[in-house]
Order: C-alpha cells, then structure tokens, then sequence
C-alpha cells in the first residue's frame, strides 16, 4: 500500500504524524506527494494541503484527511469531483471538544470573565450566583462534535438544545443526531427554529461545518435575535462569523461575551480588535486538536477497509458540503 502524504506541517508535527502512522500500518509504504514516486500511490492522507495537492495522482482512489473539517479540501477545484473523501472522526477529539464547550459554558454560567475584568480593576464586588439548570444552552450542529458537547452540558445539568440540518435539507439525518436524542437533548431542525432557539438561549455555542449554507451565518441579524446580553462560543469556523457584526454587537451589549477558538484569519493578527476586547476571550484554535496517538489508528482502520473492498468510514457528502 503506497500512501502520499500532502499538507501543510511544521517539521516537528511532520515528523510526530509520520512516527505514528507508520506505527499503525507498518506494511504501508509512505511518500510526500511532491516526489515522484506520489504518481502510482493509490491512497494520500492530507491534513490542509494547499490547493492542487492532489493533481497528478492518476491513480488515486481514496483520500483521508487529517482534520475533521474538510472546507478548505472541498473548496479546491482540483479534486476531482468522484474522489471519496473521509474526515477524522476520533472520540478523542469529540471529548476534548466537549471539555473545551464545558469550561467556556461554566466560566460563562459563573460569570468568570467578569471577575477577570474586575481582578484588573482591583474591584471586588459578588455578582448573582445562577444555577446550571437557569442556563440555557444552544448548540449549533450535533454532528460528532457538537452531540458530545450537548450531552457533556446536558449531564451538567444546563437546559441544552440542539439545532441541526434536519428532514428539510438531509435525506439522512446523522445518526448522531439521533445519538443525542437518546439522552433526551431536544433537537429543532431547519433555518425556520433558529430565530426562536436564538431568542431563549443564555449561551450559543456553534459547531456547524463550514458550508455555502452556514458561511456568515452569525451576523448582524442572528446577534439581534440573541436574547440581550447572551454570549456566544465559536468552536467550529472563523468563517461562521461576520465580525465586525459581532464586535457591533460586543460593543452594544447585546452579546454579552465571546469565546472564539477559530477566526477568519488564522493565526489572529496581532492588530484584531477581538485580542484587546474586554468582552472577548481569543484561543488559538485548540478547542479539539487532532491527536496522532488516536487518529493515525483511526486512519490506519479507515485505509485498511478500503483495501477490504469495504466502503470507508465517516465520507464527506459532497452534496452538502460536509
Ligand atoms: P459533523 O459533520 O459531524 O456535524 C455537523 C452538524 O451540523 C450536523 O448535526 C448537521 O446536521 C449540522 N448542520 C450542517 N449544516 C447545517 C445547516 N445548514 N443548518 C443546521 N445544521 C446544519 O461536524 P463535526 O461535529 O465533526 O464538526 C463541527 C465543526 O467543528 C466543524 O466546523 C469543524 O471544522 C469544527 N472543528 C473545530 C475544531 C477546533 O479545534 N476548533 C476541531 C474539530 C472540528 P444533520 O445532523 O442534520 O446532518
């Protein structure tokens, strides 16, 4: 099994990947797309590569990506249209998304940031000490991620409700939606809920992939249905944001606060209003970081079916864009 291997790595995460991936399939043979021995691989495993990676593979037949989103993937013209593309799906991740969702849910809930503020100011004052069943939490998207944040929040005790794509725009609703039912998190589906799920939530937290559908989607007219004051947890996309609606909105008070892991330009330039906002908090996009020590075994599995003949885990719809 020859495998190329395209993306955009530091050498030290280059060489991290590369010891763990020949730890999990020690029969493959493993190449950098760019040499030439790439024109007979059958199989690249690819985590961003820049656009036009993957031209001339004649034999490709099967592409794994390293990273759960697949946007940047999907938006080069050059992947031929019939390639399949499966995206990381690893338990792991999903946990640690759900910690990252629960510490920003808590810091939240508990008013965290505003003793932040306050500690600065050398002011002590003791603000109303709200119960986690008084907190209500929208989560945008309960795909991997976000059904494991619902029921991480869930099992906390805060009023969780999820919001996903749902019968109007998916003939075949993800079963994890259907996972998240099982522990009795409401579900409301369709861009039709969105306002009324906005409207009565204290914390919106997104977890939408990045398509032509939710691009921008959290702009000036979603903060205005926001109940005043609410805040919101950007987990998924920078691209989901319009920001200077959010810092319009920051400014006004009517989003209270802001945790964003992820930003339209990465890394965040050191100019960007978000980094000095009082009412934000900026992390440099590690709410879930793919792990090699569990994803490689998780490539390694999906790579093994395909040379099966099986039909690989967790494909990327093209249809819809994730
Ligand atoms: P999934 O593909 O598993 O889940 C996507 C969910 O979003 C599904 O519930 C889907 O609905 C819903 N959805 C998609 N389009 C719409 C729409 N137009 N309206 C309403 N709901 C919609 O994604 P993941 O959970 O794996 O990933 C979620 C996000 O997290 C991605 O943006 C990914 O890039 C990001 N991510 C961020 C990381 C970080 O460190 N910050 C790390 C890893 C991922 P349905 O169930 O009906 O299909």
């Amino acid at each position: 099994m020859l495998i190329a291997v395209a993306g955009r790595f530091s050498d030290d995460e280059r060489g991290r990947w590369m010891d763990a991936l020949r730890a999990a399939l020690p029969q493959a043979q493993w190449c950098d797309v760019q040499d030439p021995p790439a024109r007979e691989a059958e199989f690249a495993v690819v985590a961003n590569p820049p656009p036009g990676s993957l031209q001339g593979l004649p034999r490709l037949r099967f592409v794994q990506s390293l990273w759960a989103g697949v946007d940047r993937l999907l938006a080069d013209p050059t992947v031929p249209s019939h390639l399949p593309i499966a995206r990381m799906v690893d338990p792991a991740m999903n946990r640690a998304m759900a910690e990252t969702a629960l510490w920003a849910t808590l810091s939240l809930h508990r008013g965290f940031p505003a003793y932040a503020r306050q500690q600065a100011g050398c002011h002590w004052r003791q603000l109303p000490q709200r119960r986690a069943d008084e907190v209500s939490v929208a989560v945008l998207g309960t795909g991997q991620m976000g059904a494991a944040v619902a029921r991480t929040l869930a099992g906390q005790g805060y009023v969780v409700t999820g919001w996903r794509r749902g019968a109007d725009g998916s003939k075949t609703p993800s079963p994890l939606s259907a996972a998240v039912d099982i522990v009795h998190v409401p579900i409301v589906t369709g861009p039709a809920a969105l306002p009324t799920l906005l409207s009565s939530s204290d914390v919106v937290i997104n977890l939408l992939p990045l398509t032509p559908d939710t691009r921008g989607l959290l702009n000036a007219a979603r903060f205005a249905q926001m109940r005043r004051g609410a805040s919101l947890i950007n987990l998924a996309r920078g691209a989901h944001v319009v920001d200077e609606d959010l810092l319009a909105a920051l400014d006004s008070g009517q989003v209270g606060h802001a945790v964003l892991d992820v930003f339209n330009l990465e890394p965040l330039p050191a100019d960007h209003p978000y980094w000095t906002h009082p009412c934000v908090t900026v992390l440099p996009h590690v709410a879930a970081q793919t792990d090699p020590r569990s994803a490689a075994q998780v490539v390694a599995d999906n790579l093994l079916r395909v040379q099966r003949g099986e039909v690989p885990l967790h494909l990327v719809r093209r249809d819809r864009g994730y």
